[in-house]
């Protein structure tokens, strides 16, 4: 997407509202982008309807051009849609809290029950895992496997509660194992329970009423459906069949690994209105994040380069500044010495993109200038300027051997420092000129992205 969307910016240079066919063309960019990543195509279509609604009547920023400004309401309208902030675990006031896992065989609930259980014990919890999955013969076997590397101890259904030591298929009373598994983490004081449970390849009533009687027995603090991220446009109806079937209170993205793009958490969120508080990004018990709507959203753009670009462009450059600056060139007016130092400063604060200018097309020459900059020269350059007359900053020409000194001595530095930076303006003037001349604008303004 950067690609295409770089080339939409370049065709982009229109100044003052926004207007339709900016829109348009911006916004079928990003259906495209969220169709790519398996966002829900309802999902989509009305997703990108509120974000053409909202462009209309946004007013256009100085900083931005009309492609950048939309990106940045697409990007702000994902994160809200994905919950704004990270919603941390609601755990009870009296302990135990009770956790309980939801979702589809396969999905990576028991897998996950084990990273939970490691994340909160190195929070200096005591969490203690309960194996209500007995619909599968070695489903309480993996589990107790995954607790083991946890470190945390699982609490698997006893004899009474299947006739004998293994566990078949279907037998066993799973809402009965929850219940004991509560009464154990009473007994034992651990302070979170987090209850495994079974699931389907499909969405069944049997296995629907299975949950929620297992959320009856030990009245949940979070319910948690995990949802493989890959499933893609199955991914609306499965969450609507947990969030009416046992109604999850969080929702966590496993299988984030690799190249998922992880669509399936935008058509999850605004379908059920539920936060997104984990990824699970691998198969081992650390592949496990608290989960990030900002950085999820430029993942699912796939192009988290341009908005990061966008945000500093927003941040390093006052708009009012890179304006002044570029109607000075266009008219043709000197490029000064205070210019060259705005300049100087605007690069330093864009120090931090150097890696992703390289990415983007066209930005090739600022990338080259940035990486021959020194950030700490900008502080000396600062001083050398500041210790010159303004006569002096207005026509360097006038700087002579005797001026040469006394600035070296007033700003610390050396007479040849003085003549080397004098040299380097010289450079970056000419260079504006023949910029003026060619109609583009100054590098740091980011305009001719
Ligand atoms: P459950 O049926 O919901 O309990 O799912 P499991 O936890 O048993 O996971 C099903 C399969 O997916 C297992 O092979 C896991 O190793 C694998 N798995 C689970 N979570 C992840 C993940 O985040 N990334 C990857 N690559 N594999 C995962
Ligand atoms: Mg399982």
């Amino acid at each position: 997407l950067s690609d295409r969307l770089t080339s939409t910016f370049k065709n982009l240079r229109t100044k003052g509202r926004l207007s339709e066919a900016d829109i348009d063309a911006t916004v079928r960019e990003i259906r495209r982008a969220l169709l790519d990543a398996d966002v829900a195509v309802p999902v989509v279509r009305a997703f990108t309807g509120a974000v053409r609604e909202r462009a209309l009547s946004v007013e256009v920023s100085g900083a931005l051009n009309p492609a950048q400004q939309v990106v940045k309401i697409v990007n702000d309208e994902l994160v809200a849609i994905l919950g704004g902030e990270n919603r941390p675990l609601r755990l009870a006031k009296n302990p135990p809290s009770v956790i309980m896992l939801a979702g589809l065989q396969g999905a990576g609930k028991t897998t996950l029950a084990g990273k939970l259980a490691l994340h909160l014990r190195e929070q200096g919890h005591t969490p203690l895992l309960v194996a209500a999955d007995l619909q599968r013969p070695n489903a309480v076997t993996q589990l107790q496997i995954v607790g083991e590397r946890a470190g945390v101890p699982v609490f698997a259904p006893h004899p009474g509660n299947q006739g004998h030591g293994e566990v078949d298929p279907g037998f066993g009373d799973p809402v009965g194992v929850a219940r004991e598994g509560l009464a154990a983490a009473k007994a034992r004081q651990h302070d979170v329970l987090i209850v495994d449970t079974a699931g389907r390849l499909g969405v069944d009533a049997e296995l629907m009423a299975q949950a929620a009687d297992i959320r009856d027995a030990v009245q949940p603090d979070e319910i948690l459906f995990v949802i493989d991220a890959m499933i893609g446009q199955d991914a609306v109806a499965t969450a609507q069949a947990f969030a009416d079937g046992v109604d999850f209170t969080g929702v966590v993205l496993s299988k984030l690994d690799g190249d998922a793009r992880g669509g399936a958490a935008l058509s999850v969120a605004s379908v059920t209105g539920r936060p997104i508080m984990y990824a699970s990004t691998g198969e081992k018990l650390t592949d496990f994040e608290v989960f990030h709507p900002d950085r999820m959203a430029s993942r699912i753009l796939d192009m988290g380069d341009v908005l990061t670009l966008i945000e500093q462009a927003e941040k390093a450059f006052d708009a009012d500044q890179a304006e002044a600056m570029a109607g000075k060139i266009a008219s043709g007016e000197d490029f000064t010495l205070e210019d060259f130092l705005q300049q100087m400063q605007a690069m330093k604060n864009m120090g931090s993109m150097k890696k992703m200018l390289g990415m983007l097309p066209g930005m090739g020459q600022m990338r080259e200038a940035l990486d021959n900059f020194d950030e700490r020269e900008v502080d000396r350059i600062e001083a050398i300027i500041r210790s010159m007359t303004p006569a002096e900053r207005r026509t360097p020409k006038i700087i002579n051997g005797s001026r040469r000194a006394r600035i070296a001595a007033g700003s610390g530095t050396s007479p040849s420092d003085v003549n080397g930076l004098l040299e380097r303006f010289a450079g970056a003037q000419k260079m504006m000129r023949q910029m003026a001349r060619s109609g583009g604008m100054p590098m740091p303004g980011m305009g001719n992205l």
